[in-house]
């Protein structure tokens, strides 16, 4: 299928919001979005540098920047080795290459540390939204109104309202994350002062969040505020190629990866400031779809760097590990790093594997997130309560490992967790969330992420090892 086809294939209906008049003076401006990039800016097949590309032809054939808007929804600075390696700078770069007009924070965004994001944003040519935190409202924007096209187009830019059910500890302290309604309550007034044209709402949120996270769908906020035309999603992973929300709104959402380009077409009445029509497409990226010689040109560096590192050996072992064993390994390692006696671990996927010869590549594939090693103590009926909590659990269920025998007596023991666990995973685990707010549980956050602590757990074996062949063979931690 050739390109023009796969778009006019996929093209979806328009919506003709209000009578159009042929007197009325009109604007038609494009609008690019991308979403949950995660970082993957090469691929055989998706990818970045592939999406780029699409992005320029769609722009030039449009009449430019003055007519288009870019916008990325956010989850863009973390998710790969090349955004690893390069501490988020190739992604951030992607941006201002392809002259992103609005970014907005993702969840996984955050995983960098506020101290590193505070580093990125500036040097981010776009601007970045997040009008929903109190965090750095120097930097980060709650709306601002663009003119495209000789239209005044007005953008408010939110992350997920949820940020504190995936990230755990002081972070989510610093950033003070509102409800969207609440939040549009606030901002919405002000917008309407600046007289725009159109009003988009780009968020990193899906249409409708799972129930056990909270019960606002973005139904209820089209509803009540009519005169948003436009809603972008993102972090939900789910395709949308557009459909209407609340009596005259328009969701969209693109697709994941790189793997697609979102483009949106809006005829804007100037004279009478109201969107006449919204027709919105997910164009596919394929191998057929060239990588942006530019763009690939700025990478290549951050791509060798990531090559390069990906090669390295972190540990030999004399069989590969797998199964339980990658669970106490896990354990182990989490234990290691924190002092802690014992750990409940998120167990590595039934495929996982490190090879005999580990390399950072083999370490990454079985850790991705940047979450972090964090500390509780216990007595044995809070253990035997988050234990039964995950036993319930039929997806992402944590496996508890010990190093030192279950005793009868009131003490407490110190166990580790992934701060993403004590988060309560997304809503999954709200009694191990609750334990973790409770000062009584001590709760503290050490600033080792998991993948270096196995990292450091597999060197140790290594070096320690001699005769040993087992995992269990080697020693224990000394509590601390
Ligand atoms: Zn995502």
């Amino acid at each position: 299928m050739n390109k023009t086809s796969a778009i006019l294939a996929i093209l979806f209906f328009a919506i003709f919001l209000f009578p159009f008049s042929h007197s009325a003076e009109t604007a038609d401006i494009l609008i690019l979005h991308t979403s949950d990039i995660h970082s993957h800016i090469f691929g055989t097949d998706h990818g970045w540098l592939r999406v780029a590309s699409e992005i320029r032809r769609l722009r030039s054939m449009h009449g430019g920047r003055d007519k288009t808007l870019l916008i990325d929804c956010g989850d863009t600075l973390t998710g790969t080795i090349v955004a690893e390696t390069s501490g988020g700078t190739a992604p951030a770069a992607m941006l201002n290459l392809l002259d992103y007009d609005v970014w907005i924070l993702g969840n996984h965004d955050f995983e960098l540390g506020t101290g590193r994001l505070e580093k990125i944003i500036p040097s981010i040519h776009a601007d970045t939204f997040s009008a929903n935190t109190a965090w750095r409202t120097d930097m980060v924007k709650k709306w601002k109104v663009y003119e495209k096209g000789g239209a005044k187009i007005a953008i408010i830019g939110m992350t997920s309202p949820f940020l504190d059910h995936w990230l755990w500890g002081s972070i989510v302290y610093d950033l003070h994350t509102q409800p969207l309604m609440g939040s549009l309550d606030l901002v919405i007034p002000e917008v309407m002062e600046s007289k725009p044209d159109m009003i988009i709402l780009a968020l990193h949120h899906g249409r409708f969040p799972p129930a056990r996270l909270g019960s606002v769908n973005l139904s209820a906020i089209t509803k009540k505020y009519p005169q948003i035309d436009l809603v972008l999603g993102g972090h939900v992973h789910q395709e949308n190629p557009g459909e209407k929300s609340g009596s005259s709104s328009w969701f969209f959402l693109a697709g994941i990866h790189g793997r697609t380009l979102g483009k949106i077409e809006a005829k804007i009445d100037l004279a009478n400031k109201r969107v006449l029509a919204i027709k919105s497409a997910i164009i596919p990226i394929s191998d057929e779809t060239p990588q942006d010689h530019d763009c690939l040109r700025a990478m290549q560096k951050w791509e060798n760097q990531a090559v390069e590192f990906k090669s390295k050996l972190v540990s030999r072992q004399p069989e590969p590990i797998s199964g339980k064993k990658l669970c106490s390994l896990f354990a182990m390692a989490l234990c290691h790093a924190s002092g802690a006696e014992a750990a409940f671990i998120s167990p590595p996927s039934q495929n996982a594997i490190l090879p005999p010869a580990t390399t950072e590549f083999d370490l990454y594939q079985i850790q991705p997130f940047n979450d972090k090693v964090c500390i509780l103590t216990l007595n044995e009926d809070q253990i035997a309560e988050i234990a039964a909590e995950q036993k319930a659990q039929t997806l992402r269920r944590q496996h508890f490992h010990r190093n030192s025998p279950e005793t009868a007596s009131p003490r407490k023991i110190n166990v580790a967790f992934s701060s993403y666990a004590l988060a309560g995973a997304g809503g999954r685990f709200p009694t191990l969330k609750k334990i973790a707010m409770d000062p009584d549980s001590n709760p503290r956050e050490t600033n080792i992420l998991i993948r270096d602590a196995l990292r450091s757990f597999l060197k140790r074996v290594n070096h320690v090892r001699g005769g040993a062949e087992t995992l269990e063979d080697c020693p224990a931690p000394t509590p601390n």
